[in-house]
């Protein structure tokens, strides 16, 4: 399989070369020049197998760079239940209390990884990837990040004690949650570097743009992402509509909807390719939260997208963007795969413009392809979790009680709708006990967390500091 950028450049690459990489050279993200199609009988043989098993056969389909048997190694490694905490890694839960007359409703547990959400699904098989590939090539890789909370946290857990990686995370000192600061500062592995900087969030984002626009400070020291634009975490994405389909159908015949609480457009954007893969999926669901962008375009064909003044803080955090950076590649396909009508939209036009109307034919094409969308207030996170808990005694976090709100309204009582759930309700606690005045409990593997040692450098929001600091640890 070769690998092509949405802003028209078709240089063949494979998967292990953009597997290391950001953006594409001529600043479009990567997809596969061609979605492999699965056949009912396919489907008829995977159902059944476990999730390792799955993810194996699916990758497969994506990668001829690296040897079967080193492909499912690297599978059976990473979706273990030491790791996932069930042996169906994905279980599904069946919330018949809450679905009106007689449909049916699921949801699919993807947090039960280390940081409890979903992101550890992609970015525990990305840590071992990149192991992987920087052992075969003798190379290192330096990744440098900013977080508000989930992604750096995920991917510290992923990086941990990996050869040939270290990460340098920057977060802003103290405007972590506890948990999160305790989840990321307790971390004592020699390659993982917690940096708390005093500022917010957009300083941590500032420097690493900073940093990383030193072309020659990049190359000297190997510098390389995470972020949720890389092509293998959406890939390893794929894994769980396929796994959430065969446990909640009985034969090929079935087809299913998906809920998806959505900020970057990751996540349902791989839904978006297995069913282009051929995966019976009915509706794809996208919710967003007050940060609306997305709902806006799958109701009007228009996406603006928001300046720092008009992005909410939400009671669902994660899902607080102001543009969308996974959703080029849907475009690209709603487009016909057009790159250069791909570059203009999301180069000149969203520079010069803000954003680009597609108009109401698009509305119909996305609908085509399976889309629905809704949004979701704090009002409606809260009275969703508390309806959750009062009906069906269960605790559901805030960004997965967005997805679940707007799965209802979209609700067909001939298809099972399963909602993706993104997070655990103990992260973010203080929401949950606005809702139903409890504290929701961790994981009896995480109660110590807080009282652990801890594991930083905080320092001011100066370039040249964090420079300083990976030149030293470089040199050690
Ligand atoms: C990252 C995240 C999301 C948004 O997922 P996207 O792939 O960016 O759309 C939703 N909920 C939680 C808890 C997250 O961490």
């Amino acid at each position: 399989m070769k690998y092509l950028s949405t802003r028209g450049d078709t240089t063949p690459r494979g998967f292990c070369d953009i597997l290391l990489e950001g953006l594409a050279p001529d600043g479009g993200l990567y997809l596969p020049e061609r979605y492999p199609r699965v056949d009912v009988a396919t489907l008829a043989r995977w159902r059944g197998l476990r999730y390792a098993e799955l993810a194996f056969e699916i990758l497969s389909l994506y990668i001829d760079d690296i040897p079967p048997a080193d492909l499912r190694r690297l599978c059976e490694a990473t979706y273990t239940e030491a790791v996932f905490g069930t042996p169906q890694i994905t279980p599904l839960k069946p919330l018949p209390a809450l679905a009106p007359n007689g449909g049916t409703l699921y949801l699919e547990a993807l947090s039960n990884g280390p940081t409890l959400a979903f992101k550890d699904m992609a970015m525990q098989l990305l840590g071992n990837l990149f192991e992987y590939e920087l052992g075969r090539r003798g190379q290192v890789l330096n990744i440098l990040g900013a977080t508000s909370g989930d992604t750096g946290s995920a991917a510290e857990y992923a990086m941990r004690g990996k050869r040939g990686v270290r990460v340098f995370m920057l977060s802003p000192l103290g405007r972590m949650s506890p948990f999160q600061q305790a989840q990321m500062f307790s971390l004592q592995d020699a390659n993982i570097h917690n940096i708390a900087i005093e500022g917010v969030f957009d300083d941590c984002q500032d420097i690493v743009k900073a940093v990383s626009n030193d072309l020659d400070f990049k190359r000297r020291h190997a510098i390389g992402t995470v972020n949720s634009i890389n092509w293998a975490r959406l890939l390893a994405q794929v894994v769980y509509y396929f796994a959430g389909y065969f446990a909640a159908t009985r034969a090929e015949a079935d087809g299913v909807s998906f809920a998806v609480p959505s900020g970057n457009f990751g996540n349902i954007c791989a839904g978006h390719v297995a069913r282009m893969m051929g995966l019976p999926i009915r509706h794809l669901v996208l919710a967003t939260n007050e940060n609306d962008v997305l709902d806006e375009f799958f109701r009007t064909g228009t996406y603006r997208v928001r300046g720092t003044a008009e992005t909410h803080e939400t009671s669902s955090p994660s899902m607080d963007i102001s543009k969308a950076s996974n959703f080029e590649r849907f475009v690209y396909d709603l487009l016909g795969r057009d790159g250069v009508r791909t570059a203009s939209l999301f180069g000149p036009a969203i520079a010069r413009e803000g954003g680009f109307s597609l108009g109401p034919d698009a509305v119909a094409r996305a609908a085509g392809l399976g889309f629905q969308s809704g949004r979701s207030t704090h009002a409606d996170r809260l009275a969703t979790i508390r309806r959750t808990w009062e009906q069906m005694h269960l605790l559901i976090d805030p960004h997965t009680a967005d997805g679940l709100k707007v799965a209802l309204e979209q609700l067909d009582p001939g298809v099972p709708m399963i909602v993706l759930e993104t997070a655990l309700p103990a992260k973010f606690a203080a929401t949950i006990r606005e809702a139903v005045g409890l504290d929701p409990e961790p994981p009896a593997a995480l109660r110590q967390l807080e009282a652990l040692p801890r594991r930083f450098t905080a320092m001011a929001a100066d370039v040249g500091a964090v420079k300083a600091l990976i030149e030293s640890v470089c040199a050690a």
